[in-house]
């Protein structure tokens, strides 16, 4: 079988995923990755359909149907991962058509332990609609809710592998699923406003950094231990814009100081400050935002 594989959105530019606890551009392409190399190892062929980059959100769907439309394909399948706020796996097909295939993407994912949301139809979606191929887009779980932190839980490996057996039948030389690595405690980090307003509570995790970036992403809540202890907390900034004081300063990915660099500011550079996390500043940059030292913005 020849199977069009495609990562979901785009990771830099326009038509870039939704993130939460977990990054969907990021989880797209382990996941995707980890298909292709399932599909080419049991001697079917996988079309890497994966569009990085875009100018906008039309031209990155189109390129991805020009890739998928190029060769005679038995299956497209779109990768992505849902947001909003609920809960399981769910399948794109044209009309909602139950192809088995399909069907068991939902049911082998379910069996991972999300909840078996179904087939739906998925016409009004650009990629199922322009395929030439049977297509689907499988939404494998929320970044946003308790989903993530399952899905960080039992691994990537073990999605594609439910992915993969769904379209080619069990695979043989099984790899042993090898979860994302967690550092778990036994603790339970509670996002509250305060600890003593139990009814203020919005999430809960067992993984710190997860809970953590959880609250980057709600200013005004805090991260409490079960004893009740402040360990992390967001506090809406102060300023609302600032001026680079340092003759170069480099903007982060991520409120972590030595996380990746992505851009630098000259001295004298206006930001627009979003929040404050910790003592860096999440400032408006490029698409995504940034993150900069608070030391360096007067
Ligand atoms: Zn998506």
């Amino acid at each position: 079988m020849n199977i069009g594989v495609n990562d979901g959105h785009t990771i830099k530019g326009y038509g870039t995923g939704a993130v939460g606890i977990i990054n969907e551009g990021v989880q797209t392409r382990i996941v995707g990755t980890e298909v292709r190399r399932l599909i080419n190892a049991a001697g079917h062929k996988a079309i890497n359909c994966t569009v990085d980059y875009a100018n906008s959100v039309s031209q990155s769907l189109s390129k991805i149907m020009d890739q998928a439309n190029r060769q005679d394909l038995d299956w497209f399948i779109a990768i992505h991962f849902n947001a909003g706020g609920g809960v399981g796996v769910e399948n794109y097909t044209y009309g909602g058509n139950q192809y088995p295939d399909a069907v068991e993407v939902c049911s082998n994912i379910a069996k991972l332990g999300f909840r078996n949301r179904g087939v739906k139809d998925g016409k009004g979606l650009y990629v199922i609609r322009k395929t030439k191929a049977k297509s689907m887009l499988i939404e494998v779980c929320f970044v946003d809710t308790a989903d993530a932190n399952h899905y960080l839980q039992i691994g990537y490996k073990a999605i594609a592998k439910a992915i993969v057996e769904s379209l080619i039948g069990a695979i043989k030389a099984t790899p042993a699923v090898a979860p994302v690595k967690v550092v778990t405690t036994g603790e339970m980090y509670r996002v509250r406003k305060t600890w003593a307003d139990a009814s203020s509570q919005i999430q809960a995790f067992s993984i710190l950094a997860n809970a953590k970036s959880y609250v980057n992403n709600h200013p005004g809540y805090s991260l409490f231990n079960s004893a009740g202890q402040n360990v992390y907390s967001v506090a809406a900034a102060t300023l609302t814009s600032g001026t680079v004081t340092a003759s170069v300063l480099n903007v982060r990915k991520t409120a972590v100081s030595n996380s990746a660099i992505i851009g630098k500011l000259n001295k004298g550079s206006k930001v627009k400050i979003a929040k404050k996390v910790g003592n860096m500043y999440n400032i408006y940059f490029g698409d995504n935002g940034g993150y900069v030292s608070a030391d360096y913005i007067k």
